[in-house]
């Protein structure tokens, strides 16, 4: 498969961290939403114990097909991370934000979905680019429809169907991304 259609962006550096899950059955990605929203919070901490570092956010690219699961996984992080309402597909919205009151204090997720996302103008008409570059966690699905805007993510999350369950394959390019991975 040509790298457009499965990234991005284009010339991918090399991964800093690739490790991957195996989640034979729903649960399986629930529990693993878990532990990833807990990394989020144990990578965001470090930061904030180092004085004049500020945590820079976090860009996660979701890919996979329609059904793979990408939904699925932002919804139990969000749940992992506190938020108790809906979690509604931003397909149409293209994004859905969330202000969230964590035990180590307020964190701004972005969830977005650019499955129809057409036109780049509306990138910087949105103000999508602010999102990235505000401390905030952007979980993106369909990232490849926003072209080389988004830039390279700190993690890409990739999705597969294998038998009933699925298998997730998890990229770091960034070392902001790869102490997330590894407390995964
Ligand atoms: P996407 O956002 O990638 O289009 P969704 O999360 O909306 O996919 O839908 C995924 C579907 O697959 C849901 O019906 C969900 O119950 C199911 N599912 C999610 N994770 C797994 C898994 N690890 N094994 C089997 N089924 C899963
Ligand atoms: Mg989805």
């Amino acid at each position: 498969m040509p790298d457009s259609l499965t990234r991005s962006f284009s010339n991918p550096p090399a991964a800093l961290l690739e490790r991957r899950f195996d989640l034979p059955d729903e649960d399986a990605t629930l529990a693993f939403g878990g532990r990833f929203a807990q990394a989020i919070l144990q990578v965001r901490l470090k930061y904030s114990s180092t004085p004049n570092e500020r945590f820079p956010g976090l860009q996660v690219q979701l890919i996979g097909d329609l059904g793979a699961g990408k939904t699925t996984l932002v919804r139990a992080t969000l749940r992992a991370l506190g938020h108790a309402g809906r979690v509604r597909s931003p397909t149409y919205t293209l994004v859905e934000p969330y202000s969230l009151a964590t035990e180590t204090g307020p964190l701004e997720l972005y969830h977005f979905d650019l499955y129809r996302f057409a036109d780049p103008a509306e990138w910087a008409d949105a103000g999508f680019r602010e999102y990235f570059d505000a401390g905030a966690i952007c979980l993106v699905e369909w990232p490849q429809r926003a072209g080389g805007l988004l830039g390279v993510p700190d993690l890409e999350f990739t999705l597969e169907q294998e038998g009933e369950g699925r298998v997730l394959i998890a990229r770091a390019f960034s070392e902001t991304g790869k102490s997330c991975l590894e407390s995964c």
